[in-house]
């Protein structure tokens, strides 16, 4: 009776607007983006990097649909700056475990805004002498556009609205939803 406990847009006490990507259409996002991945690294040792806390969904998914055997590894990062917008000023608040010295490494992230992070993010791997960097992010916003950081993965292309679910958080809860949706206005007005 799985339908009958599936987590939907009514659960957590009316706070959310609408759902805008469902369980089904991620996973059948991120098995096509896991095949693209086994393509373009057959034969070669692959090195997650999941950005805390917002890509643990991604990553525990998005791997599951790998073929090949990849180690993995976090970071968590934090952008200086109040509000809702990142600064582009990076603070490593948890480092790698993994020496990156001809590794290739691909960053696992929730979502790509601004670009600010992952511009940061990606020099900062690069200069650890890595073998190759890429990005996979589930979700982009049209801002991401304007800075020059090449995603080399894209899950879903959304519009510029704050999102919660699967991994992404509005002070720190709702990354337990099992899909991404917009959260209703009275959540923001408290
Ligand atoms: P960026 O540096 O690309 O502007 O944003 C990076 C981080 O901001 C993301 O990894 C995520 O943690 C947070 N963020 C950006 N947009 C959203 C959103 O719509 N919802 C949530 N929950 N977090 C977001
Ligand atoms: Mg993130
Ligand atoms: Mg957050």
């Amino acid at each position: 009776h799985e339908e009958e406990h599936s987590v939907d847009v009514d659960d957590m006490g009316q706070d959310l607007e609408r759902v805008l990507l469902d369980r089904e259409q991620i996973d059948a996002r991120l098995a096509e983006m896991a095949a693209q991945i086994d393509a373009d690294y057959a034969g070669r040792d692959l090195l997650l990097v999941g950005v805390l806390k917002g890509a643990v969904m991604v990553m525990a998914d998005l791997s599951r649909h790998l073929h090949s055997a990849v180690e993995m590894d976090w970071m968590a990062v934090s952008s200086y700056g109040a509000g809702t917008s990142s600064s582009g000023v990076v603070r490593i608040l948890k480092d790698l475990d993994t020496d990156l010295t001809g590794r290739h490494v691909l960053i696992v992230e929730d979502i790509i805004d601004s670009g600010l992070t992952l511009s940061w993010l990606l020099s900062n791997l690069r200069t650890r002498g890595a073998a190759s960097v890429e990005i996979a992010a589930l979700l982009r916003k049209p801002e991401a556009a304007k800075v020059d950081v090449s995603v080399r993965y894209v899950g879903f292309d959304i519009p510029s609205e704050f999102v919660v679910g699967y991994g992404l958080d509005y002070a720190e809860k709702y990354r337990n939803l099992p899909f991404v949706g917009t959260l209703a206005p009275h959540v923001y007005a408290d």
